[in-house]
This record gives structure tokens, C-alpha cells and sequence, in this order.
């Protein structure tokens, strides 16, 4: 009787953790509370409280590996299936899983893609569990070998199926700004400030099908799969046909990101390990 699983009913975040450190910990935390807030479910934890329990999922795998952290929070479980509900205490579902690490020598041949119509609702910027048009859509990209399908929605390319979208043409990086078409990527914000940090100009603009097949660069990025050059889209290709240029600094730039992120936060370790100890 869990509206999550009768409905889908209730938002997630996905964290991804290098080294048991959290990336990006407070602008994931704000965006669920943004998610919980769109649909009306009353936050189940305080911050740390959130911050305790995954650290504590963290503690239950092998310290080196990077893992994400999937949390789901539901309405919560009612008497009846019924659309309606009444006041109801939230499920919290977390799970860890191991995140593969992509080399940035395998990424420099690039992924494919395909292009779908964006049929999904207009409220794409909350993160909820009920995810059938993107699964539909990723489902035929790994039918058809691709990384991710890029949907457009009246001639504008929006997102990926689990993805933000960039292009890149004449060294100017543009992507749909935020607002109810798109998930706000939190790797999305970290792209835009690794930009402005490489002095890279970068517009939060709308684009149609016909730049992104003719870009000189498309990158796709998520929380997962860090920042991804795409090749091929449609079979046609993009660009030269390989990772670009400013791709590579981009990469390159996140990547440290990541590590300053992990020095500065290195004490958190400290206090896993403590939990393992215990
Ligand atoms: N758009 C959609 C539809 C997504 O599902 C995701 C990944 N959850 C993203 C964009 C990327 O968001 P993030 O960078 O926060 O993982």
C-alpha cells in the first residue's frame, strides 16, 4: 500500500560519493528538499540527520570504491489505493552501488546517442520517483546501443532521458536553462563553474535539433557519469567525430574539482572509519 510503489508517488536524489566523500552534499540535499516541498511531503530528516544516514550506507561497503547513493522518499503506505490520500509518514529507501570509474582515455572516442520527442510532463525540474517516459526512452537507447536518448520538445532540445545537455559551437557553450523542462543537474552547475573557472563563455540558452546536430561539441552530464562527449547522434556525426577540446579541459577541470572537494572534506573518512570500528 506504499504510494511510491502504487503511484509513484515521492521524489530521489542520487549522490555520487568519490573516496567516501560526498559531491555536491548540500546542493543534493536542497534539491530534494525542493522535490519534497513541489509535492507536499513533509521532510523526514534534518540535514544531518540525511548526512548520518548515508554515511552510515557508505560504511557498509568497501572504503575505496566510489559509490552512489540512491535515496527515494515515498508519501508513504495508506489504508486503500486511493488516489487521495491523508496525512501519511514518509518511506525512506537508500541503497549504495558501486560506480564504475570511466577512463578518460576510453571517453576520447565518444558515445552515441539518439533523438526522441520529449513527451514528458511539464514539471521535469522535480525529481520524481515516476520515471516511465525516461525509462521508455533509455530503454530504447540500449536497444540501439546508445549511451542516452536526447529529447526535444517543439523543435528545442531539453535533456537527456537521465541527462543535462550542452553544446558547444565557435568555443561558445550553451545550455536549456533551468525552469520546468529540465531536471536542474547538479553536474550541470558544476560544468557552468568549471567553465566560468577556465574562462570559457557559457550561455544558459535554448537551442533547437539542428544546432545540436551541428555543434562542434555535445556533451551530456549527470551525477553518474560525470561529463560525456557525444559522437554520434542518429548516426550522424558530430563534430569530428571524437571528443573536442573544450570537452577535455572541462574533464579535466571537474576532475579536480572532485579532488579538492575530497581533501577538504577528508575528515569524513576519519568518521567512517570510526563507524566501521564500532
Ligand atoms: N536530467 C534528468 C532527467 C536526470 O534524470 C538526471 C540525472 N538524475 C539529470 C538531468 C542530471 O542530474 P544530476 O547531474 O544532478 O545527476
Amino acid at each position: 500500500m506504499d504510494r511510491g510503489f502504487l503511484f509513484g508517488d515521492g521524489v530521489y536524489e542520487v549522490f555520487p560519493t568519490y573516496n567516501n566523500n560526498i559531491f555536491g552534499l548540500d546542493a543534493h540535499l536542497n534539491r530534494l528538499q525542493e522535490g519534497l516541498d513541489a509535492i507536499k511531503i513533509k521532510n523526514p530528516h534534518s540535514k544531518n540527520e540525511w548526512i548520518n544516514l548515508i554515511e552510515k550506507i557508505l560504511s557498509f561497503n568497501s572504503v575505496s570504491a566510489d559509490q552512489a547513493i540512491y535515496l527515494q522518499v515515498s508519501r508513504g503506505c495508506d489504508q486503500n489505493r486511493k488516489h487521495t490520500h491523508g496525512d501519511l509518514k514518509p518511506t525512506v529507501y537508500i541503497q549504495a552501488s558501486t560506480m564504475p570509474l570511466r577512463i578518460k582515455e576510453e571517453l576520447l572516442k565518444g558515445k552515441t546517442a539518439i533523438s526522441r520527442d520529449d513527451i514528458r510532463w511539464s514539471q521535469c525540474n522535480t525529481k520524481a520517483t515516476s520515471l516511465l517516459a525516461n525509462t521508455m526512452y533509455a530503454q530504447e537507447a540500449k536497444v540501439e546501443n546508445a549511451e542516452e536518448a536526447i529529447l526535444c520538445k517543439d523543435g528545442i532540445v531539453t535533456e537527456g532521458a537521465s541527462s543535462n545537455v550542452f553544446i558547444v559551437k565557435n568555443n561558445l557553450i550553451s545550455t536549456h536553462p533551468k525552469g520546468p523542462k529540465i531536471l536542474p543537474g547538479i553536474t550541470r552547475d558544476a560544468v557552468i563553474s568549471c567553465a566560468k573557472r577556465l574562462n570559457l563563455e557559457v550561455q544558459e540558452i535554448t537551442f533547437d535539433k539542428d544546432a545540436l546536430m551541428n555543434a562542434d561539441e555535445v556533451w551530456i552530464t549527470s551525477s553518474t557519469r560525470e561529463i560525456l562527449p557525444i559522437t554520434l547522434i542518429d548516426n550522424k556525426k558530430i563534430g569530428t567525430g571524437n571528443a573536442g577540446p573544450l570537452w577535455s579541459l572541462i574533464y579535466d577541470s571537474f576532475q579536480d574539482s572532485k579532488n579538492a572537494k575530497r581533501s577538504v572534506s577528508g575528515r569524513r573518512l576519519k568518521k567512517i572509519e570510526s563507524i566501521i570500528q564500532n
